[in-house]
């Protein structure tokens, strides 16, 4: 895969053939995705849709000492309003220096979008230069710009003669793709076209050689563990916890990175995902650019994909028998830990929604608790999925829901499927607890659940759910959702056309 030398990257309908709709079981799901045969699934009607630049702005707002410049009109970022707090608190505690969210707009109005954008634009960027020093100005470009045909890269490349600060444009504009994850693409491309570039390194004496090799041996045993936005910093102590009991380094990004450790991440011996559907194309050019090699398998959740994930890179490193004996340890404490709880779970049916790896990594955790998984939606499908989702045999007759967003498809399954839970973004969320339903997040910025911790504190968070679902009762017995009942009467997936695909 090489699309570095283009100025944009190319969307996910292209690139990986994904798609956005899809109603039916997950083991025709797999066969469909297999035989490439999901791309041309369409919606007849559609709730919502959601814009990549948003979803850019998750990993980029996180970027140490950077200024971050949404090209457009003033609304576009506007949702950056609700990470600023969570943000601030994230930087500082990385650095406690940090400064929070640093975040100017170009205003784009009808003037504008008539007589063009780009002195608004260059005039953001000397603005930003001279007020915050940052070490990164990252531009993100949205529809309006695009549109009217803004030159953004020349723009970039004239400004970037007067500035100190590495400028890197992001093409993110909403409009051009269906498929939100695109956006990881695209903040992932301005990033090694930017921030990646190849530096030799200056040997003036002996000890600069000495220093030289010392860093090339901890490098040998680093490894970058791509983190995403959802998750929180007690997620990376937990994977920092067992990397280190296996005698690995980490350098942890992109978020909340600073812009130099992009650099430092070329000197890496293994490129480490937690998450196929944020990394593949990062890691993919990273091999090709740097040869570093990498691992995108599966994601530390739940214990038979955190046992993978441990294998995987222990069998890179060739320390297999530590790596088991690692495991086997931490899977008999977390046994004893759950026993108290197991009785509380047995029989308890779940409807999950989220990304499509995290949703399935999290079946195979609730199962495993003792729960009944009744159904599964994901904001897009897929071939990252195939081999999580395709061996998982309590699931391969459960209705899978491929939507991004459409609460109104997520209403009707809960409303039939009558889970005791429903597991899913804060967003989504509200949706079921009106229904009445309990609901476990799948994500919050202050708990754990990534690794062997994470699965125990999963169970305690539920177990607490559980006993006392009289907060979602009392809602759903005084709430009401937006639908007429004949919606419920109707096939939840009735608006999701297949056409030849
Ligand atoms: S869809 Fe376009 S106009 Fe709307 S917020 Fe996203 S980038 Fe801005």
């Amino acid at each position: 895969m090489d699309y570095i030398s283009e100025k944009t990257p190319p969307v996910r309908e292209e690139r990986l053939r994904a798609c956005n709709a899809y109603g039916g079981s997950s083991d025709k799901l797999v066969e469909k995705s297999k035989k490439g045969c999901l791309n041309g699934i369409k919606r007849k009607f559609s709730q919502t849709q959601g814009c990549q630049l948003n979803l850019s702005l998750a990993i980029i707002n996180t970027i140490r000492d950077a200024v971050v410049i949404v090209h457009g009109p003033i609304g576009c970022g506007g949702g950056s309003l609700s990470q600023a707090g969570v943000n601030k608190g994230f930087k500082q505690l990385r650095d406690s220096g940090s400064k929070g969210l640093l975040w100017v707009n170009t205003n784009l109005g009808e003037n504008e979008v008539i007589n063009g954008g780009e002195a608004n634009l260059r005039e953001a960027i000397l603005y930003a230069e001279k007020e915050f020093r940052p070490s990164a100005i990252v531009i993100v470009n949205s529809c309006v710009p695009a549109i009217i045909g803004d030159d953004v890269d020349s723009v970039v490349e004239q400004a970037q003669q007067e500035v100190s600060a590495r400028i890197v444009p992001v093409h993110c504009e909403g409009f051009k793709t269906k498929i939100q994850a695109s956006a990881y693409d695209a903040v992932y491309h301005g990033i090694l076209r930017n921030l990646m570039d190849n530096r030799e390194r200056e040997v003036r004496s002996e000890e600069d050689e000495l220093e030289l090799l010392k860093e090339k041996y901890r490098a040998s045993r680093t490894v970058n563990v791509l983190n995403v936005s959802s998750m929180s910093r007690i997620d990376e102590y937990e994977l920092v916890r067992i990397l280190k009991a296996l005698d690995l380094n980490l350098n942890i990004l992109p978020c909340y990175a600073h812009p130099d450790d992009f650099y430092q991440a070329t000197q890496a011996a293994l490129n480490v995902s937690i998450c196929a559907t944020h990394d593949d194309y990062f890691v993919e050019h990273l091999k090709e650019k740097h040869n570093i090699p990498f691992i995108l398998r599966t994601i530390p959740i739940g214990v038979k994909y955190t046992n993978r994930w441990v294998m995987d890179i222990a069998r890179f490193f060739g320390i297999e028998e530590e790596a088991q004996r690692f495991i086997d340890q931490e899977v008999k404490l977390l046994e004893e830990a759950l026993e108290p709880y197991r009785e509380i779970f047995k029989g308890k049916k779940v409807l999950i929604g989220g990304g499509e790896i995290r949703v399935v990594a999290n079946a195979e955790l609730l199962t495993y608790l003792g729960l009944e998984v009744v159904g599964l939606r994901a904001y897009h499908y897929d071939q990252f999925g195939d081999e999580m989702l395709g061996e998982q045999e309590v699931v391969q007759q459960v209705p899978f829901n491929v939507a991004t967003g459409q609460p109104f498809e997520q209403a009707n399954l809960n409303a039939n499927l009558k889970p005791d839970l429903y597991m899913g973004h804060v967003g989504t969320n509200v949706w079921a607890a009106k229904q009445g339903i309990p609901v476990l997040p799948l994500f919050q910025p202050s708990q754990l659940f990534l690794g062997y911790t994470g699965i125990f504190e999963v169970a305690r968070r539920l177990a607490r759910i559980l006993r006392n679902p009289s907060f979602n009762r009392n809602l759903g017995a005084n709430v009401k959702l937006p639908y007429f009942e004949s919606w419920y009467e109707k096939d939840a997936f009735s608006y999701i056309d297949e056409g030849n695909a």
